[in-house]
């Protein structure tokens, strides 16, 4: 029996926190442990938090793609996160392919299948509608139901082309029709279609994800003002994702409806090679910046990339109990300066920057280097 023992850490209300892991699950946990010997221990010295380890609902880590594409552990484990959703980049033709590779990661992978059977080979993987056919994702959900866990769509102009809204309506119907409910997650964008008309078609636990970009066919009307439907779509029970990548999350747009009282409920990257080597993404723990610098704290950033994207995709993860795979991450709060961009180029600086120091997966820590997880 391997054991490790991680002491004198806080949790994310800062309150002391212990944990011992035994065979790869949560152990004991409380805020002060009474044991005697582990094969390993990490001494967190009182300064350094212990939170569920970290999930990012919305990442593209298909190697062989040309477009978007990264390697699970660059985007996973290396910065914190234990465990990534890849957000449609295979489809039927390729997911397969993309399980096999990633059983090879440290990282946790899962993926949603992409409603086109291409995956996003191209930009415009909806142009074509024979593209989109429901026998054979039935056939790769019913073979990896562990690893499928979503449907993606992705439905902004330079994806669908001149089919509008019909892909969406592809993607419902499918979704209807599958033995087993897998949540839908839909990319919004410039338009056709309208977001109100794409959040007309979603319902209850379906995922908008770039739910704070700048675009026109955004959150906002030309007043600056939450459009009233967006309010009626959230109240509805459709949820808000981040999903920042290179063109999705502009502060303004964020500042707004934080006033209005509108919140993204899950904080996610859309990260892949280009976006965390240049930016603006960088990495998760550059994104727990950004939400910090809104105004939350630890306590309501740390739950929307545990706790709420696990419940979204049914995953058992995202909470420290006993008896759960021992999956964590630790880190650093620092109170310093630094500066920030969002994807329209608006510039910040913020004094509170936040470093992943350790991610254990299933009990096995990695420790990580200085300039891993971060820019
Ligand atoms: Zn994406």
């Amino acid at each position: 029996m391997t054991s490790l023992y991680i002491k004198n850490g806080q949790d994310i209300s800062g309150f002391p926190l212990e944990i011992l892991i035994e065979d790869q699950k949560i152990a004991q946990i409380g805020p002060k442990l009474d044991v005697i010997a582990a094969d390993e221990e990490i001494d967190l010295h009182n300064d350094s938090y212990v939170s569920a380890g970290w999930i990012d609902d919305h990442v593209h880590c298909y190697e062989k793609l040309s477009l978007y594409y990264d390697d699970p552990d660059k985007v996973g484990y290396l910065t914190g996160v234990t465990t990534v959703i890849d957000a449609g980049s295979t489809g039927a033709d390729n997911i397969e392919d993309f399980y096999q590779i990633t059983r090879q990661k440290k990282t946790n992978v899962f993926a949603m299948i992409n409603i086109s059977k291409t995956g996003i080979l191209a930009q415009n993987e909806l142009a074509d509608m024979s593209k989109v056919e429901y026998v054979p994702l039935q056939r790769m959900i019913n073979q990896y139901p562990e690893f499928i866990v979503g449907i993606k769509a992705r439905i902004s102009k330079s994806v669908v082309v001149d089919n509008g809204i019909k892909p969406l309506i592809k993607a419902k119907m499918f979704q209807k029709l599958l033995t087993q409910h897998l949540p839908l997650m839909v990319h919004v964008g410039t338009n056709p279609p309208t977001l109100s008309e794409i959040m007309d078609v979603l319902e209850k636990g379906d995922i908008i994800t770039h739910c704070f970009n700048g675009k026109d066919n955004g959150i906002l009307n030309s007043d600056g003002q939450v459009k009233e439907f967006v309010k009626k779509a959230l109240s509805k029970g459709i949820i808000f994702d981040i999903g920042h990548g290179s063109e999705s999350f502009n502060v303004k747009t964020a500042q707004q409806a934080t006033t209005e009282n509108v919140f993204a409920q899950s904080l996610s990257t859309d990260i892949y090679h280009h976006n965390r080597e240049h930016g603006p993404v960088y990495n998760m723990a550059t994104c727990i910046e950004k939400m910090l610098y809104l105004g939350f704290d630890l306590k309501q950033v740390i739950p929307m990339i545990t706790t709420v994207p696990a419940h979204n995709f049914n995953l058992d993860k995202g909470e420290l109990l006993v008896g759960k795979d021992a999956d964590l991450t630790i880190f650093n709060v620092k109170n310093e300066p630094k500066d920030l961009v969002d994807s329209d180029g608006n510039k910040f600086q913020t004094n509170t920057v936040v470093e992943p120091i350790y991610s254990i997966i299933g009990g096995q820590s990695y420790a990580i280097g200085e300039n891993n997880g971060s820019i």
